[in-house]
């Protein structure tokens, strides 16, 4: 009974301001079944937009059907599988790639090389890369960025390569820095700011009396929502008729929130929108926004809104 809506146009708008500001190629990263939104959904509402989209496995772009759906080319992020060549050409994937032998055996598929600046996983140490970039005929170096180190650590070792090569960095952290745009930008979160809105009905309502729920808590007035953590819920804040309010306790498939006598069966509780922001949830959660995100819209039903 939680109810996540994703407003799609928003999405589109989000991403068409990100290429419009930076001016240079744009991939959403649609990894995670697009940060639990829906890979499919999202990567056809980013068609028209996206110059193609970032995924961690080849896996997610075939069940996404990306390449029929959108008519737009993949990256996928994480480590590459050597042996199913056929299956990235036949999908329009790229792969990543950190070694001689899996640019070699993945050649013919266009791969990019992901080169280390700090992360320490996935990557290709600097001293390596040119083997690597031989071997896979690469023409594609990117690498993970927070920082502007990063970025220029990147930019310094393709200024010693021999040949132009096509360089992104940037996730949604670094959208606001210019120099970290280089030839492309790989946002994610960014692309949902304002375009989720997670809900949920009062489906009891007390005058709470003494120690309430498993924990024992006490509180004026208690309601219950059909929510818990098998839709990703934690305690934390909420929302109820404009109010900003508490959820109190969570269980497996239940919460209780504080109400105010105003508050009625079958109102509905606000877990998440443009006013309770992935970030703020994070701050409760002790966590990040992405896995605030993923966490709510992943098990939910979802409706798509234009
Ligand atoms: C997940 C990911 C991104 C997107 O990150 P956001 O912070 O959600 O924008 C970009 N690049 C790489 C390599 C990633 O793994």
């Amino acid at each position: 009974m939680i109810r996540v809506e994703v407003l799609l146009s928003r999405i589109f708008e989000n991403a068409r301001q990100i290429a419009a500001q930076t001016g240079v190629a744009l991939w959403p990263v649609i990894k995670a079944d697009a940060y639990g939104l829906g890979t499919r959904e999202i990567a056809r509402a980013l068609a028209n937009v996206a110059d193609g989209f970032c995924v961690f496995a080849l896996n997610e772009a075939i069940a996404a059907d990306i390449w029929n759906q959108t008519g737009k080319p993949s990256l996928a992020l994480g480590p590459a599988e050597p042996r199913r060549l056929q299956e990235y050409l036949i999908h329009h994937v790229r792969p990543s790639v950190i070694d001689v032998p899996t640019a070699t055996a993945l050649r013919e598929a266009h791969p990019a090389l992901c080169l280390d600046t700090g992360m320490q996983r996935f990557t290709c140490s600097p001293s390596e890369a040119p083997a690597v970039i031989e071997a896979g005929n690469i023409a594609e170096v990117f690498t993970h960025a927070t920082r502007m180190e990063h970025v220029n650590a990147l930019q310094q070792w393709a200024a010693a390569q021999g040949r132009k090569l096509m360089l992104h960095a940037a996730a949604t952290a670094m959208l606001g820095e210019p120099r970290a745009w280089l030839d492309a930008v790989r946002p994610g979160l960014g692309l949902y700011t304002g375009a989720v809105r997670i809900t949920a009905p009062l489906i009891e309502t007390h005058t709470s009396q003494g120690p309430v729920g498993y924990t024992g808590f006490t509180t004026v007035r208690h309601g219950v929502i059909p929510v818990g953590y098998t839709d990703g819920l934690r305690r934390g804040q909420c929302r109820i008729n404009r109010q900003p309010r508490r959820i109190l306790e969570v269980g497996m498939q239940t919460a209780f929130v504080e109400i105010s006598e105003h508050d009625q069966m079958g109102d509905l509780v606000t877990l998440l929108d443009d006013h309770l922001t992935p970030a703020e949830i994070a701050k409760s959660w002790g966590s990040s926004p992405q896995e605030v995100l993923l966490s709510l819209t992943r098990t939910a039903q979802k409706t798509y809104l234009k």
